[in-house]
């Protein structure tokens, strides 16, 4: 049921994306990321998982990928710079401003980078334009550290199975080598469920962080 949720409202949202484009109308989307910043801060990065168009478009384009084995098995070191995001959302604010005051020019910013996260994922694992690219998800990560109800392991229950590890798609969950048990990272998770739902012990819950 939670999954048809999520999908059902991220088919919802790639519609009012495609609408809110077509009319012209940029401003009115960052204003809807603008609000889910905020909310990150109770929810977690809920827009990534649930309404960034980029990520609903990714998942099909991922399953693609593997069908149609193009899949590397690592990104090149380049693409695993920290600063990619940085100089994306530079890019990306220049584009909006300078340009559009100076010279007019309107740049579909969001459109491009729409198109960008469906080539880099026909080639990489998802977390690759999600956690080494996208500067939306750069500044959901700000505030998504810090978010009050997220993705929790129940290490009474975890059994270290790694389940959970290969269907994160942000590299947010990682089974300790030490202990042998899956640890959250709310910084980086999109709170998809995926892991929740995969979990065959049950260990996994979204609520209010223990710590
Ligand atoms: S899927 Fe569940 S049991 Fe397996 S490692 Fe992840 S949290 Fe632990
Ligand atoms: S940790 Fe779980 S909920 Fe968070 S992004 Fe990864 S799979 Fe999704």
């Amino acid at each position: 049921m939670i999954k048809v949720s999520i999908n059902l409202t991220r088919i919802i949202f790639l519609g009012i994306f495609i609408l809110i484009i077509t009319k012209g109308a940029m401003v009115m989307w960052l204003g809807i990321f603008g609000v889910t910043l905020l909310l990150a801060l109770l929810l977690g990065r809920v827009f990534c998982g649930w309404i960034c168009p980029m990520n609903t478009v990714m998942i099909p384009t991922e399953w693609l990928s593997k069908k149609l084995n193009l899949q590397a098995k690592e990104a090149p070191g380049w693409l695993k710079s920290k600063s990619i995001p940085w100089i994306m959302l530079i890019v990306m604010i220049s584009a909006m401003t300078i340009l559009k005051r100076i010279f007019g020019i309107e740049i579909p910013i969001l459109l491009i980078l729409l198109i960008l996260s469906v080539i880099v994922t026909l080639r990489y694992k998802p977390e690759v334009f999600h956690n080494n690219i996208c500067p939306f998800g750069l500044l959901q990560s700000f505030t998504g550290r810090f978010a009050l109800f997220t993705e929790q392991v129940n290490h009474d229950k975890c059994i270290g199975c790694k389940m959970c590890e290969s269907v994160c798609p942000s590299e947010a969950v990682i089974v300790s080598k030490q202990n042998k048990k899956a640890n959250i990272n709310s910084l980086l998770c999109h709170q998809c469920f995926n892991c929740q739902l995969i979990c065959p012990e049950n260990a996994i819950s979204y609520g209010k962080k223990k710590n």
